[in-house]
């Protein structure tokens, strides 16, 4: 019987199947259904959505996914799940894509759907956590909701505010393409083999619009990364020195519109400092 909750049963599928966990592809599996469901839960999966997964592993999630919702497309980088996958996932409603979720052109896997309908569901390998969600933001593809399994560490950084060590472009990024919140705490104890830190699941609800008015996310995202390219220099030093175009003359008459002290470091500014910031330079130089 297939029993992916079981560790005796994973443990005779690696055996079987003469499988090694890889380390560097962050294969920790998680094998606790009561968490399995609280993920789909999390997600509000419904037989309305169209489920996009990254890395099923052995397939513990993508069974509960395609057991609750329409379709379930799972994107795995290890061929050597293929021929698991094969023998203990019998889904009509599930298509498995052998490939970097990085490299996998996106646009076109979700064209026949509509963003209302898809979700991205995961339980994220970790060495690659950012850019996943970078790629997930900034691509702006058709999805509506994305519930992920991260460090809790990570989940943490993405609700620190202004000020914080850990605040940076991710989390303003995170900011102004969504609505988020912390769903619930994972111990170690519940994968094999077991991380050294505790995960926790995050849901992202991306906007149909962005918080601000912006001219150009072009700018105001350059204008972020300038800022904390160089963590301890000033933002003034920062953003010119990363970006040339930005004078210093003009960066820092911008900020004494905004009675901002022009020695601040990027790192106190708000979303909606950045915004305004980012706004007014695109005025004066652009
Ligand atoms: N979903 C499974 C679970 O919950 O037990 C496995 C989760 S494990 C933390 C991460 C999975 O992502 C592994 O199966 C790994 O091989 C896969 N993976 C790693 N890098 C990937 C990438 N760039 N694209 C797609 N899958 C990737």
């Amino acid at each position: 019987m297939n029993n992916l909750y079981s560790p005796a049963y994973v443990k005779k599928i690696f055996k079987k199947y003469n499988f090694r966990y890889k380390k560097k592809l962050g294969q920790n599996f998680l094998i606790d259904k009561n968490i399995n469901e609280k993920i789909i839960e999390a997600a509000s999966i419904s037989k309305d959505d169209v489920v996009i997964e990254i890395g099923p592993g052995l397939g513990n999630l993508t069974q509960i996914l395609c057991e609750n919702a329409k379709k379930v497309i799972s994107i795995e980088i290890d061929e050597e799940f293929k021929q698991i996958h094969e023998d203990i996932l019998h889904y009509d409603n599930l298509e498995i894509i052998y490939d970097d979720f990085m490299k996998v052109d996106l646009n076109k896997i979700l064209e026949p759907f509509n963003k209302e309908e898809v979700k991205v569901v995961a339980n994220l390998p970790y060495y690659i956590t950012t850019p996943i969600i970078m790629k997930l933001l900034e691509e702006k593809y058709p999805v509506n909701k994305i519930v992920v399994m991260i460090q809790k560490e990570v989940a943490e950084r993405f609700a620190s505010p202004p000020g914080n060590k850990d605040y940076g472009a991710i989390t303003l990024a995170i900011n102004y393409y969504t609505e988020t919140h912390y769903a619930f705490t994972v111990p170690p104890s519940v994968f094999v083999p077991r991380p050294k830190v505790s995960s926790a699941v995050v849901v992202f609800d991306v906007l149909d619009k962005p918080k601000y008015r912006v001219y150009s996310e072009e700018v105001l995202f350059n204008v972020i990364k300038g800022a904390f390219a160089k963590r301890r220099k000033t933002f003034v030093n920062s953003l010119s020195s990363t970006f040339p175009e930005y004078d210093k003359d003009s960066i820092v008459k911008t900020l004494e519109h905004f009675d901002l002290n022009k020695s601040i470091r990027g790192e106190k500014l708000s979303l909606e400092e950045f915004v305004k910031i980012s706004n007014y330079l695109m005025e004066m130089i652009h």
